[in-house]
């Protein structure tokens, strides 16, 4: 054997790389395993590569990458059985990293550290984050290279010599510094290989599976192999069935109920990407989380923020997706400027599209259902994305207090030739709440109106967004105003009262109401048939939709600050209403009645206006 010693300089232009490395890639350090593990799948796969054209002829053997740490030597060590180095590659892609550009890149992305591993080739570089020293004992396939080990300390010099070795493949051992000695515990090594290295093509095995015996966890002579190197992404859809998607989910998210849809995942051109996208069951808002989708790199788990790459409303779906092309160590904002990054974009928002859309139009049924789950995702792809609100106007639906489902299509003939007004504007009805708006909605019904529920969160945002496509058309509350206004088929008949009887009238209807906290009431007329209700509170539409914006945008603005607003329209031809008027004196109570019953209707009259109404209701009963 060689026993002469090489020592050297490591291709570095700066003074001393490895204080810069320790320090701006500090607060990521975790990532060092991330980085050597892979690099030993690679060597593996690359031999399995060599093996199948014919060039590596011997057996390739059990191939799995072992990691494995010492407590006592304070060593961890990750091996593989894949190519090796000879010390000509150790010389190549070790000694001369592309450190020639170090001052550089450090001048570009001082910001942004986390650019420089991966981007610049720093993946085995990473190790001396926690290691005070990094040895590489290595024996390449080729059966006449000798067996190499090299040794580093964390300066820039090096030592390189001949070694033992039996076995073909890679040894790495990390010296693990003092700060860093949780990567010695297993427990932490067990966390990180199951963040980073679940999905490994290849068996990582990490200690020996453990059984139960007489009640307590005891090693078995079988090793512990922590990832799934087959995962369902990288299967062919026609190979896997429902079971085996869901089956999958559950692997990632194990508490969850089943998903609704899924969306497998397949391009190789113009870019690379693989994955699967579920669309999760949502029993509320309170289940919404943003973040659940896992990004992978050739099945190495990058991250699980993917804001940026995926649009934004699709950040909601829970799944995987796996790219060699999505530039994974840049800052953000680069990020979204990458052209790739675009493109995958749009090409997920055109398959989540198209997916939908095919399952609308295969099983309408079956939409219909899941629809309540669906429509929030739908909803949101509509409001924040013009190009998916193309796609899905075809298939998103609506409901309507019957609990029927339409298309917007389907709706607008539904309600076009009944809910037109006289200048030609299509009037969509719509209630927040069945109940609490029962009856504004049965006047419309009584009018052969349709009425839509529209009680989701998105709702107010989607109604916006409908009306700046439609032409022509409006979406009004049910309870926005009295009927006849809210369509108005002809002009309505003109009130004709004084001056002075008209403020007479609004100062006596107005002081029959009682107060409602932050709460305004204005004082209105109208001619609305002796059928018609006597007083009628409604809240402008406009009004309440800028408010509830504000509050869902939270914090204090202009419109969430003032009060409510509310109508109080007096229907004048109604019989008791023109009694009341032609005897004011002696109709304070008959006024009070009719107003509590409107803010009765509306849910406005509580507390100690409810108990008065009551008490003066049985009064009038005894009477
Ligand atoms: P990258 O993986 O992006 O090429 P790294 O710094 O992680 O950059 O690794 C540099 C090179 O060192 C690899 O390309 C490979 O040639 C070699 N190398 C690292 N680890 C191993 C290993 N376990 N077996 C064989 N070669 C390795
Ligand atoms: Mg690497």
């Amino acid at each position: 054997m060689n026993t002469q010693k090489q020592t050297g300089h490591i291709g570095v232009t700066t003074e001393n790389i490895f204080p810069i490395i320790k320090k701006f890639l500090y607060s990521d350090h975790e990532i060092f395993l991330r980085e050597l593990v892979s690099n030993a799948v690679d060597a593996t796969q690359k031999l399995k590569t060599l093996a199948s054209v014919g060039e590596f002829k011997s057996e390739l053997g059990d191939l799995a990458v072992r990691i494995s740490a010492d407590e006592q030597k304070k060593t961890l060590k990750i091996s593989d059985r894949g190519v090796g180095m000879t010390a000509g590659e150790i010389e190549k892609y070790i000694n001369q990293i592309a450190f020639s550009s170090a001052n550089d890149f450090l001048d570009k992305y001082k910001k942004d550290a986390n650019s420089m591993i991966g981007h610049f080739g720093l993946g085995f570089y990473s190790a001396f984050m926690v290691s005070k020293k990094v040895e590489i004992i290595t024996k390449s396939w080729k059966d006449d290279a000798p067996a190499m080990k090299w040794e580093c300390d964390g300066s820039p010099e090096y030592t390189m010599t001949e070694t033992e070795k039996d076995d073909r493949g890679t040894e790495i051992i990390l010296h693990i510094d003092d700060e860093n000695k949780e990567f010695l515990e297993k427990f932490k090594i067990e966390s990180l290989l199951k963040k980073y290295c679940r999905f490994l093509p290849v068996p990582v095995v990490f200690g020996k599976k453990t059984e139960w015996k007489d009640g307590k966890s005891v090693e078995t002579g079988e090793d512990s192999i922590i990832n799934d190197s087959n995962p369902a992404w990288t299967r062919k859809p026609a190979e896997l069935t429902d079971e085996d998607y869901i089956k999958f989910y559950k692997e990632l998210y194990p508490f969850s109920d089943d998903p609704l849809f899924w969306i497998h995942l397949n391009v190789d051109y113009p870019f690379n990407l693989t994955g699967i996208l579920y669309f999760p069951k949502v029993k509320s808002g309170i289940d919404l989380q943003k973040n659940k989708i896992q990004l992978y790199c050739n099945q190495v788990y990058v991250t699980d923020s993917v804001e940026g790459i995926v649009p934004e409303f699709l950040t909601l779906l829970h799944g995987v997706i796996d790219s060699p092309d999505i530039p994974l160590n840049v800052s953000r904002s680069c990020l979204q400027s990458d052209g790739n990054v675009k493109k995958i974009s749009t090409y997920i928002t055109k398959k989540v599209a198209d997916r939908l859309d095919e399952i609308f139009k295969n099983n309408r049924p079956q939409f219909e259902e899941k629809w309540d789950s669906l429509k929030i995702f739908i909803e949101y792809g509509i409001i924040t994305d013009e190009k998916f609100y193309e796609k899905a106007s075809k298939f998103v639906l609506v409901k309507d207090v019957e609990n029927k489902c339409y298309t917007l299509d389907e709706y607008k003939s539904l309600i076009e030739t009944n809910q037109t007004d006289k200048d030609g504007n299509l009037i969509y009805l719509y209630t927040t709440g069945k109940d609490e708006q029962y009856a504004y909605i049965s006047e419309a019904k009584d009018k052969a109106y349709d009425v839509l529920v529209m009680d989701g969160q998105l709702d107010v945002h989607f109604v916006n967004k409908l009306e700046q496509h439609f032409e022509k058309s409006r979406f009004v509350r049910v309870d926005s105003d009295v009927i006849d206004n809210l369509i108005k088929k002809s002009d309505s008949q003109e009130v004709k009262l004084a001056d002075e009887e008209r403020k007479a009238l609004v100062e006596l209807f107005k002081s029959a109401i009682p107060p409602v906290e932050k709460t305004d009431f204005i004082v209105g007329f109208e001619h609305l048939g002796e059928k018609g209700n006597p007083v009628t509170i409604t809240q402008n539409e406009f009004m309440r939709r800028m408010k509830e914006m504000a509050e869902m945008q939270g914090g204090m603005s202009f419109y969430g600050e003032m009060p409510t607003s509310y109508s109080l329209t007096v229907n004048l031809d109604y019989p008791l209403v023109k009694q009341v008027i032609g005897d004011k004196e002696n109709s304070k109570e008959l006024i009070g009645q009719m107003v509590d019953l409107a803010l009765l209707t509306n849910g406005l009259l509580k507390g100690e206006a409810l108990s008065k109404f009551v008490k003066r209701s049985l009064e009038m009963i005894h009477a």
